[in-house]
């Protein structure tokens, strides 16, 4: 080995020494400034000792600084078409209009409901889960959703082959705006209107208030029906439909479980007014009986008000 340059060698040793060895009984005392065997106080120089006090200040400081960004910018709004595989188990946030009335039904496991809607945010559809220990909090924290309400959501997205979807586990990962009606229309106005035409570009899935007099009435729980659903008539020929999910009505308390009835919908005869969204099938005949058409998904029992009573609630008779 080559011999080192003279003088490094004393150089380091008396730079280290200094530093490492207590000056007044000469021992090795490292980094401690007060001596362990003659406990005497030994000040390092000035640049150790303020990385030493000032370190852990700047480390809280910066750990502030980056939960800052974190939440400031920690998970940025993504549009629904730009989601793909490389985004699977990732936490992401999005923002649409809840396409159709939201589903629940009993979850295999048991203990309550499985919740499933669709949110619309214009550059695609992304279909929003929740199972029963959420489904029942959000029920809970008013923030289950109705068709046309505007969301927003921060949640778990999970790619199986072509299926797409976000789990909720907490009530606090939405938040639901409920939309304003955007107009007030005549039950038969608006039977006579085709979507996307003039007057009023009427469209799927507006929020509108329409006012009527009930003509039908199924307020009967039987198998297979999902929905209270009622037909108004205005101040014409025309007829639209009215439908509220059963479990709508169970979550927000105006039926219990096992209730087959809804005693509390409007009868025959009533002149009502109604909230909810649009939704329009192209109408036809069918046995007989014209089907199709308009139809206002309520989202809240509220959304029914009347105007002023009817006969006492005969249901299925048109
Ligand atoms: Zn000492």
């Amino acid at each position: 080995m080559a011999p080192m340059p003279s003088g490094i060698e004393e150089f380091i040793h008396s730079h280290s020494t200094d530093v490492v060895n207590c000056p007044h009984c000469g021992r090795y005392v490292g980094p401690l400034e007060l001596c362990v065997y003659c406990r005497r106080f030994h000040a390092k120089r000035l640049c150790t000792r303020i990385v030493k006090y000032v370190s852990p200040l700047l480390a809280i400081v910066a750990l502030g600084a980056l939960y800052g960004l974190g939440e400031w910018q920690g998970h940025p709004s993504k549009a629904i078409k730009e989601i793909s595989e490389k985004n699977n188990y990732a936490y992401i946030r999005f923002a649409g209009t809840v396409c159709k009335a939201p589903s629940m039904y009993d979850s295999e496991e048991g203990g309550g409901k499985t919740l499933s809607f669709c949110v619309d945010d214009k550059s695609g559809m992304l279909e929003v889960k929740a199972y029963a220990h959420s489904t029942g909090r959000m029920a809970a924290a008013g923030q289950i959703p109705a068709s046309g309400d505007f969301v927003e959501i921060l949640a778990n997205l999970t790619i199986r082959g072509d299926d797409k979807s976000v789990i909720i586990n907490s009530p606090d990962q939405i938040s639901v705006r409920r939309s304003e009606a955007e107009q007030v229309l005549d039950a038969s106005a608006l039977a006579a209107l085709k979507p996307g035409l003039d007057p009023g570009q009427i469209r799927r899935n507006a929020i509108i208030t329409m006012s009527g007099t009930v003509v039908y009435v199924s307020a009967e729980r039987q198998p297979g029906q999902y929905s209270v659903f009622l037909r108004l008539r205005g101040k014409g020929e025309g007829a639209v439909g009215v439908s509220i999910p059963w479990d709508r009505l169970e979550s927000e308390g105006a039926v219990a479980a096992g209730d087959h009835v809804w005693a509390g919908a409007p009868g025959i005869g009533a002149e009502v007014s109604v909230t909810g969204a649009l939704r329009y099938k192209e109408p036809k005949v069918e046995k007989g009986k014209r089907k199709g058409g308009w139809t206002v998904d309520v989202g809240h029992v509220g959304d029914i008000a009347p105007i002023s009573g009817g006969s006492p609630q005969e249901a299925n008779r048109e």
